[in-house]
């Protein structure tokens, strides 16, 4: 995947994108020790804002997915995007951590999909969708069989789409805020767009994913005055 940024930052970005919890845990970035606008962060007090809508254009795509012994990865070459307002962000990929991340007046959620996106002109966005323990989720459902067994690279599963608007809720309500990638080098100017409505995944889905993966998310990070965002 090109992010059009030249390779070192593409290798800062996807390893930060993936979560990888040893590069934050021996984090030796200053920045995520006193960075002021870290990810993820706990959401309690918002302020209301006429934010535009999200607009979603996601399509579905060949299932591309890697297992990088973090969690699991499904990128994307031409998938479509999210147009807020008149910006324009292309879909780059999506992954799992456990538990959420952000959280929602200090509730922990049980698991967060990440879906990132970049703008043409080279700035991140990264939209979270939270679940809760539940029902099964059908999204998920079709995703977990398809988790590569062998930590490595990208495997192409023949025969198989994925489209990333599954794991959206029927909500389009969001929170926004403006964070950092979650591991070292904890790069700040990454926009946070938070969806408000959980979805739900099934214990068994938890076990199966827990299984296979460690918990690879830091704790939520202070405000430092920030403001949260929310629309509506
Ligand atoms: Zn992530």
């Amino acid at each position: 995947m090109s992010l059009g940024m030249g390779p070192g930052w593409r290798n800062v970005w996807l390893a930060a994108a993936l979560g990888l919890a040893s590069a934050w845990a021996c984090a030796d970035s200053p920045l995520c020790r006193l960075g002021l606008r870290q990810s993820p962060i706990d959401i309690v007090a918002t302020v209301k804002h006429a934010l535009p809508a999200l607009e979603f254009h996601y399509r579905a795509a060949p299932l591309k997915i890697a297992n990088d012994g973090h969690t699991a990865r499904v990128r994307f070459s031409n998938a479509g995007g999210l147009k807020i307002g008149n910006e324009s962000f292309t879909l780059q990929q999506f992954h799992f951590h456990t538990p959420g991340g952000d959280r929602l007046a200090g509730e922990q959620f049980a698991m967060a999909a990440h879906l990132l996106h970049k703008s043409r002109t080279g700035r991140l966005l990264a939209l979270v969708v939270l679940f809760r323990q539940g029902g099964e989720n059908p999204a998920l459902a079709a995703l977990w069989p398809q988790i590569p067994e062998p930590v490595d690279g990208d495997h192409l599963i023949a025969g198989a789409s994925v489209d990333a608007s599954r794991l959206l809720p029927g909500s389009r309500s969001y929170y926004r805020y403006e964070g950092s990638l979650t591991a070292s080098p904890c790069t700040e100017n990454v926009t946070w767009l938070v969806m408000k409505q959980p979805l739900e995944l099934s214990p068994a889905q938890l076990l199966f994913w827990r299984a296979r993966f460690a918990d690879n998310i830091r704790a939520p990070q202070p405000l430092h005055g920030r403001i949260v965002q929310e629309n509506g």
